[in-house]
Order: structure tokens, then C-alpha cells, then sequence
């Protein structure tokens, strides 16, 4: 087979090939027959979580499953395959929205939700806190659907499952009513008025990040994502607890040169939740392109000391970095997620493509952030072990739900052995 890499280009596959099947009933057969299988998506993950050394990939992106919207019922059934950019526009012309998005709508949903995907805002949950319910087909080739309201006692278990519990060809997502936002991006933030305001500074918008390198005396832009009430006045901050409106579009990583091209518009101009609550267009790369990706939840009441723990390795950290950016993401009780539990701050670091320094410098991160109960994004690299005790205190179920789903372990490849199938 031709080499396969992942988006980054960081990872090239190790998989013998992978499987495109054009019907459910071909993904049955071929889920059936295999004995060892992982699904694939738009390989946006930055670590080998879809990969299979010693078997195969299934990729459902050839399975035609049109968007079905429930108007009535505030929902949304999509295929396997369909990425958040997809969906967005007749979501918007039937007059609904998704709640919140993340930084790309470059991903289908059934991967995003597989790892916790996740936008910002305090209000706001991870994206698979939407699902309602899942089709999947399971390691007997059987098509099992499960929803919130008829499985309470395992769907939190099943939504973010890592494709290890089946290929998921259909999910419901709850919608609600379409909004419009404004984009406002502020230069410059001190890192003094950051820690005392965070609250506040979190507050302002519906959907807020601060990017920085945590070198510097100020974080270097804060994207506000402010939700336009219809007939309200709209009247722009003219200042963010010392930081000054950008006077021109921005990308999150303008030191290494972006252009803001790339970017969703900015500057106050009212557009659609899908066109602002990503910072990428699709269409276009989102972030750099050339990188390396990671990030750590910790809970929210400890922001200000895991920042203050970060900014403490900036010698060491910010020579990698092309960004780091903060965010926040309200609790939710899905296994696996990052944020099960409790309201937690996620700290992303986008790297320059510098493997060996940067698998140096994560140990360091980890150590610093051990004390907080920081969990890492599922797919993005990493280098401690979520399956330490205590770090996820449904992971004694969430094995007990793969054991009874897949119990010859077809869909346990290296990752999840590694991580979560440890011992
Ligand atoms: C530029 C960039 C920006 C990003 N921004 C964000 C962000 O803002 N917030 C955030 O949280 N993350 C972000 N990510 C990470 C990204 O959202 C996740 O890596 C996501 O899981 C990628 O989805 P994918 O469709 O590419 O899945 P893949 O990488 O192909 O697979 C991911 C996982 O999903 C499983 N999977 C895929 N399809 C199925 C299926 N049909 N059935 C069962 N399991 C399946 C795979 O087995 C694997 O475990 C970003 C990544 C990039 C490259």
C-alpha cells in the first residue's frame, strides 16, 4: 500500500489498508470478518488513536447518509462520514445551529466526538455532550443503536469511545435555535490583569480563547466570540482589562507569519455561528499546517495556578511553540472525556514540528500540571498515562462496556492498549 500519514504529517499509518465500504451491510461483513479493525476518519488526530500496526483501517466516508433534521425533536441525524462543515449550512437554513464548535469544521463529527473535541466558553460543553444517540456496528458485525434517553446507564460510556467500541455509521445531535456572533480580536492582554480577570475576561463572550507563548508579559491576542441578541444594541468594547482592539484580522499564530486569510472573519462583522465559532475556514488549512499538537484539562478553579505552573517552563516551552491557547469547557458525565465530572480549563500547545525537543519538554508539562488531575486531549500527543489511577474514575466501566461489546479486543490497537487497556 501506498504510505497513508495522518493531517499533521506526523504519523505515517502502519495499517495494512484501508477497508472503504458503500453500505452499512459491507461495514457488517467486514467487521465480522476482520480481527483486528479500527475506524478511520479525516485523520486530524496527531497521535496513531486511528491507526492499526498489524491490521486494518475502515473508513466510512463512502456510505451516503443524507442529513435528516428534526425540527420537531430540536435534532439532527447525520452519516458516519459527515464532517461539522457539511452539516453547518442546511443546519443554519432549516434554522438551527449546533451549540458550539471547535477551532475547524474540518473533522467529521463521529471522529470529534470519538476524542471530546472541543470549542470554548464557559457555558458550553464539548461538542460530544450533543449526542443523543449512536448507531454502530460492533465487533460481531451486529448494528446496535443506542440513545441517552432508552440506555442511561451506558451511553455516557458509549459517545466518547475512541473507536473502540464499534464503527459508528449514524448519530443524532441535539440543535438548537441559529444565532448570529461577532468576532473581536484584542492585542496585547497583560498577564497580571489575565489572572485577576480571568473570570470576567471568560465571561465577556460566548465563546472565548487567549492565545499566547507564555514568555512574554502579555498574552498576545484573546479571540471574543460574542452572540448578537436580535434587536439589542450592539455596541463593541473599545478595551479588555488593558488589551486594545486589533485594528486588522489576526491568526493565532501572527509570530510565525500567518496570514489571516484563513481565518473567520473578524473586526465585528455579524455572521453565522458556523462561520465564527471556528477560527478556520473551511476550505482553507486551519492553524499552521506544519505542526505538532497537544493539550491538558485541568479543573477550572485551578486555572490561575496550572498558567502560573506553565509560565514558570516559558524558557523551555515557548522556543517550541508556534501558540499555546486557552480555553475553557463546562462539565458534562461522558466516561471518558476530559472533562467528566467538573468544569475544566483546557491548555493547547501548538508546536513546531520539532518532535524529539518536544517529547522532551511534555514530561516537564505533565509534572507541572500532575498535581491538578490534568487529563490530556485523547488526540493529541502526549506522553503520560490516562489510565493512572484515579484520573478517570469510570475507566473500570468503560472496559467493561469494550469487554462485553468487542471481547476479543478487534478494535484494541496499540493506542488503546497503551492508554486506556493498560495491565
Ligand atoms: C488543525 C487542527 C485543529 C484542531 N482543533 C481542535 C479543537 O479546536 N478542539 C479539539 O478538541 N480538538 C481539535 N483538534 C483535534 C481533532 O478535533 C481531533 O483529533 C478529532 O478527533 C479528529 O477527528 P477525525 O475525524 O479527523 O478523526 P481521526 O483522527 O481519523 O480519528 C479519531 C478517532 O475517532 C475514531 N473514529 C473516527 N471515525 C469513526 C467512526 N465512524 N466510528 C467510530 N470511531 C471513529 C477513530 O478510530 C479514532 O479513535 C484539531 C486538530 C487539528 C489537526
Amino acid at each position: 500500500m501506498a504510505s497513508e500519514f495522518n493531517w499533521a504529517g506526523n504519523h505515517e499509518y502502519a495499517a495494512e489498508e484501508v477497508l472503504r465500504p458503500t453500505t452499512v451491510e459491507q461495514v457488517r461483513e467486514l467487521v465480522a470478518r476482520a480481527s483486528r479493525i479500527k475506524a478511520l476518519g479525516t485523520r486530524h488526530c496527531f497521535n496513531d488513536i486511528a491507526d492499526f500496526d498489524g491490521g486494518v483501517q475502515l473508513s466510512v466516508a463512502d456510505i451516503d447518509v443524507p442529513i435528516e433534521i428534526d425540527a420537531e425533536n430540536a435534532s439532527v441525524t447525520i452519516g458516519g462520514t459527515t464532517r461539522y462543515g457539511d452539516l453547518a449550512e442546511p443546519l443554519d437554513a432549516a434554522g438551527f445551529a449546533l451549540a458550539n464548535l471547535a477551532s475547524l469544521p474540518h473533522c467529521t463529527v463521529a471522529g470529534s466526538i470519538a476524542t471530546a473535541t472541543h470549542g470554548s466558553g464557559e457555558r458550553h460543553q464539548n461538542l460530544a455532550a450533543a449526542v443523543s444517540a449512536i448507531e454502530l456496528v460492533t465487533a460481531d458485525g451486529e448494528l446496535r443503536k443506542y440513545s441517552r434517553d432508552a440506555d442511561p446507564d451506558v451511553f455516557p460510556g458509549l459517545v466518547v469511545g475512541l473507536g473502540a467500541l464499534g464503527v459508528i455509521t449514524r448519530l443524532t445531535l441535539d440543535v438548537v435555535p441559529r444565532f448570529d456572533l461577532r468576532q473581536h480580536v484584542f492585542d496585547h492582554l497583560p498577564w497580571e490583569a489575565a489572572t485577576r480577570h480571568f473570570d470576567e475576561i471568560e465571561d465577556a463572550g460566548y465563546s472565548v480563547s487567549l492565545f499566547t507563548n507564555w514568555a512574554d508579559d502579555t498574552v498576545d491576542q484573546v479571540w471574543l466570540k460574542t452572540k448578537v441578541e436580535p434587536g439589542a444594541p450592539v455596541e463593541a468594547r473599545t478595551d479588555l482589562f488593558g488589551a486594545l482592539p486589533a485594528n486588522e484580522p489576526r491568526h493565532p499564530v501572527r509570530a510565525a507569519g500567518m496570514s489571516a486569510v484563513n481565518c473567520t472573519q473578524q473586526l465585528g462583522v455579524i455572521g453565522p455561528w458556523y462561520d465564527r465559532l471556528p477560527h478556520f475556514r473551511l476550505g482553507f488549512t486551519p492553524s499552521a499546517g506544519d505542526e505538532l499538537q497537544t493539550e491538558y484539562f485541568v479543573p477550572r478553579r485551578d486555572a490561575i495556578a496550572a498558567f502560573e505552573a506553565i509560565r514558570g517552563l516559558a524558557d523551555k516551552v515557548s522556543p517550541l511553540l508556534l501558540v499555546s491557547e486557552i480555553r475553557t469547557i463546562a462539565a458534562d458525565d461522558l466516561w471518558l472525556s476530559p472533562v467528566h465530572g467538573g468544569d475544566r480549563v483546557a491548555i493547547h500547545f501548538t508546536w513546531k514540528p520539532l518532535w524529539p525537543e518536544v517529547e522532551a519538554v511534555l514530561p516537564l508539562i505533565e509534572e507541572r500540571l500532575a498535581p491538578f488531575g490534568a487529563r490530556p486531549h485523547w488526540g493529541k500527543l502526549f506522553r503520560m498515562d490516562p489510565s493512572a489511577d484515579g484520573l478517570y474514575p469510570k475507566l473500570a466501566e468503560f472496559r467493561e462496556l469494550a469487554d462485553r461489546l468487542d471481547p476479543e479486543g478487534k478494535f484494541r490497537n496499540p493506542f488503546l492498549r497503551r492508554t486506556v487497556f493498560t495491565g
